[in-house]
């Protein structure tokens, strides 16, 4: 189309065009949010993303069919149905972080710009220009700040939103940019000329990228949870039997110098039975919170069992790995567990292994742990046991 061309350029892509294929990809883009929302239908960012996506796909075909200069229902209907697709897409971007969303930012800005656009001669269209590209330009750099500041680790499709989000501001930056210096805002509408190609270009390209992005970052976190989720334990957050076999398997392939302790709570059964299975619980809670915050930064705890927990202490000498394991022996046997009726004490017993005793495999460490442990259980409980330091 490149009439009313006031940059002296043609890209030779027509603004319908242009319009038209980022409807298809916003639709496209819209279906295949759909589909992952199928298969995460309590994730409440899908039905925002997807809403983004088809009322903005809803706002290009309104400026195909209404393409007036002049203020009017024209113009009203697709620059608030635009504003209205950016606020939600923030608003996605804050539900996929977990952060609280904003609904009367949803709702003021598009009735502005309805009220700018939608009433001919009260209002200057410049003011319904600028304000409409400040508006949208504000919300595309809400979005990548929401991208930029949500550090939580291994999910590298951030830096593709922050980028295709950030782009897309910086071009809403420039539409305002171009309306002051070339002086085209008198028309009110988007100016048909190469900077608006360019501008539609590179929001076919923002479409797509942040699309594609918006499916990989909600596949990264779920792989990351399920991954999370298939290494610890649900009740304690410790790390699970799964967790502690692969980090032992792993001190061992290092040869590396460590002990491995393993715990046992002491008549568990009859605490169950007296005290309930949730005081069991809340016990078992403590525990597991006792044990890493008494042992070192570097130490290992995982829940291996029903009340059996597991350390493995790097770099430690017998006398190191006995003195750790006895300040947990005693901070368990220190702690009160608040119950329905009155409160309860626990014990656990322990049972050292060291890697350093001859050939050390898996097997071997565990059973020669798992003796002590029995030892220490005969003894009397609330009490470790170890194999004499070779
Ligand atoms: P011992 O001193 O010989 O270890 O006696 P014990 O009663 O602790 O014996 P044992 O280790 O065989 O018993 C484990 C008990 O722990 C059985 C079960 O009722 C309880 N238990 C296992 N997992 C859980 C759990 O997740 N929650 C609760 N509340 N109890 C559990
Ligand atoms: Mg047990
Ligand atoms: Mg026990």
């Amino acid at each position: 189309m490149g009439m009313n061309s006031r940059v002296d350029m043609d890209i030779g892509v027509d603004v319908q065009t242009l319009f038209l294929t980022n409807a298809m990809i916003l639709i496209v883009m819209g279906l295949a949010f759909y589909a992952a929302w199928r298969k995460q239908p309590d994730e409440t960012y899908w039905p925002a993303w997807i809403g983004a996506n088809f009322v903005i796909a809803a706002s290009l075909f309104s400026y195909m069919a209404f393409p007036g200069e002049e203020p009017s229902f024209g113009l009203a209907l697709p620059n608030s149905l635009l504003v209205i697709g950016f606020g939600l897409r923030w608003t996605a971007a804050r539900l996929f972080a977990r952060r609280r969303v904003y609904w009367s930012l949803l709702v003021l800005p598009p009735l502005v710009v309805a009220v700018l656009f939608g009433l001919p001669g009260w209002i200057d269209y410049r003011v319904a220009y600028y304000t409409v590209n400040t508006v949208l330009m504000l919300l595309a750099a809400a979005t990548a700040w929401e991208f930029f500041s949500d550090r939580e680790t291994g999910l590298p499709s951030r830096y593709g939103l922050l980028i295709a989000y950030g782009v897309m501001a910086l071009s809403f930056a420039g539409r305002i940019a171009q309306g002051i210096n070339a002086h085209t805002a008198e028309t009110a509408h988007l100016v048909f000329d190469s900077v608006l190609q360019i501008h539609l270009l590179i929001a076919v390209i923002h479409t797509t990228a942040s699309g594609a992005f918006v499916l990989s970052i909600a596949y990264e976190r779920m792989a990351r949870d399920l991954r999370h989720a298939a290494m610890h334990d649900a009740l304690t957050g410790l790390p699970n039997r799964r967790a502690f076999e692969q980090r032992l398997e792993k001190a061992l392939r290092d040869r590396s110098h460590f002990a491995l302790v393993v715990f046992d709570l002491d008549h568990f059964k009859s605490i169950n039975d007296r005290y309930g299975h949730a005081a069991g619980d809340a016990g078992l809670k403590r525990c597991a919170h006792i044990c890493p915050s008494v042992l070192r930064q570097q130490d290992f705890v995982a829940r291996i069992g029903g009340e059996e927990f597991a350390a493995i202490l790097p770099g430690v000498t017998p006398t190191e790995a006995f003195m750790l394991t006895d300040r947990v022996r005693a901070t368990v046997a220190a702690a009160r567990i608040a119950a329905d009726d009155g409160s309860f004490g626990l014990t656990l017993s322990a049972g050292i292994a060291h890697s350093a005793e001859g050939e050390a495999s898996f097997d071997r460490l565990m059973r020669a742990a798992d003796a002590n442990l029995y030892r220490a259980k005969n003894g009397g409980r609330n009490r470790i046991a170890e194999t004499a330091a070779a």
